[in-house]
């Protein structure tokens, strides 16, 4: 098969004037109001860092009820914001109307959200409308789970519509339960997309990623450490009134101290083993930090229900059953039965405490290591 993703690919054309200069894509999630575009975008464009200027108008919301965009209406203020400021716009399309409206009006760079990167007769569809039409340049969003092939298939089926800009941005993936990132990094992906297209740009969104500001500036860090070519960042002229994603956006004065506090390294993306490596250990170590939160909500829970029915809140018969179950599987799994032993204990007197309600010890147990 000519895989036209990796023979035709050309670079963005908003790339930094240096070489490792990362590109910043920023703007609001979504276009609320003439007034609140068009002053984020004079901001934006007054910190000298941002390329291109985005803003959602069709939000691909999770539930229904909550603010879905300000649909087409919106496709006027984008391009009051290009002509005032001569930032290139970005808006996010999801079906084949959108695309029409959006190029129509004179959008020069189109995004396929995650929801949407998931769903490959979505992104047909969108491939379809796109096909023909004057140049534009589309960012993929990784799809919402990770699933490297079904993200590549989504940039395949965009580059065989002809479009040469294409660029990967990488939001971070689902996860069922709390986590610490509003949406789980998984970078060594990035680092797969980036070895087997050499010449494909990708993007970090730690906006999505992290989901609240405080992580947007660690995250970006990381990202240029590992070689990625840009940032995909929500800001809102108000952050605290914004009509979606309200934590995790930052107004433009924030966002500039963040892109200035950034180091650029001259490193680019790499395979090397022992950094894949260790790029697994990080998923592997955020991965049971998850679970051992998740476990003791549960115990939370089972405490909560054991004393209002008056019953005894730790049965050592249970742990005595918990235990034999992990040393088998343990057994089957590689690991010694004395780690096991070990992790299953720590974690047991937590739970204890856990299930007595916080803050109260656990009169009788102790650990035994
Ligand atoms: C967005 O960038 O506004 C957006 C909806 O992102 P995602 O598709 O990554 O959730
Ligand atoms: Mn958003």
């Amino acid at each position: 098969m000519n895989d036209k993703l990796l023979t035709s690919i050309t670079p963005l054309p908003f790339a930094g004037k240096t070489k490792r200069a990362p590109l910043i894509v920023a703007g609001p999630c979504s276009a609320e109001s003439r007034q609140q575009v068009l002053r984020t975008a004079r901001e934006l464009k007054a910190t000298g860092s941002v390329a291109v200027f985005r803003a959602g108008l069709w939000k691909p919301r999770t539930r229904p009820g909550t603010f879905e965009g300000v649909g087409h209406k919106g496709l006027e203020w984008l391009m009051l914001a290009k002509q005032e400021t001569g930032m290139p716009v970005a808006t996010e399309v999801a079906t084949r109307e959108h695309v029409a409206a959006a190029l129509d009006a004179g959008i020069d760079v189109l995004w396929v959200g995650a929801r949407t990167c998931t769903n490959p007769f979505a992104v047909q569809e969108i491939a379809h409308a796109i096909e023909g039409r004057k140049s534009v340049a589309v960012l993929v969003k990784n799809p919402v789970t990770p699933d490297l092939d079904l993200w590549i298939g989504a940039m395949q089926r965009i580059a065989n519509a002809g479009v040469t800009m294409i660029g990967a941005v990488l939001r971070g993936f689902g996860y069922y339960g709390n986590s610490y990132y509003r949406n789980v990094p998984e970078w060594q992906l990035a680092i797969e997309l980036h070895r087997r297209y050499p010449g494909l740009p990708i993007l970090c969104d730690p906006s999505h990623m992290g989901g609240r500001r405080s992580l947007i500036a660690p995250l970006s860090q990381q990202a240029l450490d590992m070689g990625l070519d840009g940032l995909f960042i929500e800001s809102h002229c108000s952050p605290d009134e914004a009509l979606s994603d309200s934590e995790q956006q930052v107004t433009p004065a924030m966002l500039s101290d963040i892109v200035g506090s950034l180091i650029i390294r001259e490193k680019g993306l790499t395979s090397e083993s022992l950094e894949m490596l260790r790029l697994e250990i990080d998923a592997c170590d955020n991965e049971l930090l998850n679970i051992l939160s998740k476990r003791l909500n549960v115990c939370r829970l089972i405490g909560t229900y054991k004393r209002e029915k008056g019953m005894q809140v730790v049965q050592t018969s249970r742990y005595d059953t918990i235990l034999n179950k992990c040393l088998d599987q343990a057994d089957a799994l590689g690991l010694s039965a004395e780690f096991v032993k070990a992790v299953m204990s720590a974690i047991h007197q937590e739970s204890a405490v856990a299930l007595h309600g916080q803050g109260t010890p656990c009169p009788y147990l102790t650990l035994k290591i």
